[in-house]
């Protein structure tokens, strides 16, 4: 039978995205890997390289559970520091950065948390976990440097609101960075990844995960969210500057960027 997307309301989407977290969050990085042959993980170094993240930011990702662009922003600010430490100490480096991970999902948090310390991150002062809502942030206006949502924004009920609240909380200045499943447009290569997508994905869910219907939601939701110029007029629309995106391995991924001015 089929999951039956199109009808759901907006309620159900929002407890579905729940579910499908919640059941996923333990198998979540082995899926990634499979799913992307561990490609995700170049793409969020992509994201955080396009960040130039700094020491004594105040950055926020949101829809970041699992840590995994936390951690980057965190290692490379780290690798800056250490470098300008070796050579003169300069009163900038001394303020505390701050990265807050913001997700919806607690088991999420947790699954982050925990790898946080696997990575040796756990006594961290710059990562602060706040459970919260995208559409809805609990943070004041003007307040971050930086703001990143990677692979959430498509699970969002109302994206214009997400991006409002984007625009809202970021200082002038501060850089709008979103990475987000996208649209393939090349033809023979657009056959090949519907067939991956809808025969291979949920297969795989149901072996790796045990759970075949929340990757068919994934690949529906994929399908859902607008295509990378709409999805660019949306964040300009949000108030945003300089909007720009940029595909990666034909579209199968894109990275939006925008400033707040
Ligand atoms: N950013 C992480 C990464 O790239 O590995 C996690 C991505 S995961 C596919 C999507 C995340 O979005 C989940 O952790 C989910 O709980 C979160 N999420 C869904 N809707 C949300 C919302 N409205 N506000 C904040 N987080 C949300």
């Amino acid at each position: 039978t089929s999951f039956g997307f199109k009808e759901v309301g907006e309620d159900e989407k929002s407890q579905m995205v729940g579910n499908v977290f919640s059941s996923v969050a333990s198998s979540y990085d082995l899926m990634n890997d499979l799913m992307s042959a561990g490609l995700h993980r170049l793409w969020k170094d992509r994201l955080v390289s396009e960040l130039n993240p700094f020491p004594g930011m105040k950055h926020l990702d949101v829809a970041g559970g699992t840590g995994d662009v936390a951690f980057r922003i965190l290692e490379s600010i780290n690798s800056i520091r250490q470098r300008a430490l070796q050579n003169v100490l300069e009163d900038g480096l001394q303020e505390e950065t701050q990265i807050y991970i913001c997700d919806i999902n607690p088991n999420m948090l947790n699954v982050g948390k925990k790898r946080a310390v696997e990575r040796g991150l756990g006594e961290s002062r710059s990562l602060i976990w706040v459970e919260g809502d995208a559409e809805a942030l609990s943070f004041s206006n003007d307040s971050m440097d930086g703001y990143t949502i990677a692979f959430g924004i498509r699970n969002v009920t109302h994206i214009e609101k997400a991006l409002s609240e984007a625009y809202r909380v970021l200082k002038r200045g501060g850089r709008f960075l979103c990475l987000e499943l996208s649209h393939v447009d090349t033809p023979v290569f657009k056959e090949l990844y519907d067939y991956y997508s809808f025969a291979v994905i949920p297969a795989l869910g149901e072996l790796v995960a045990g759970d075949r219907k929340s990757y068919q939601y994934l690949v529906e939701s994929i399908r859902r969210f607008p295509p990378q110029e709409t999805f660019a007029s949306m964040i300009a629309n949000s108030g945003f500057q300089k909007v720009e995106y940029e595909n990666l391995v034909g579209g199968v991924v894109a990275i939006h960027s925008g400033l707040k001015l």
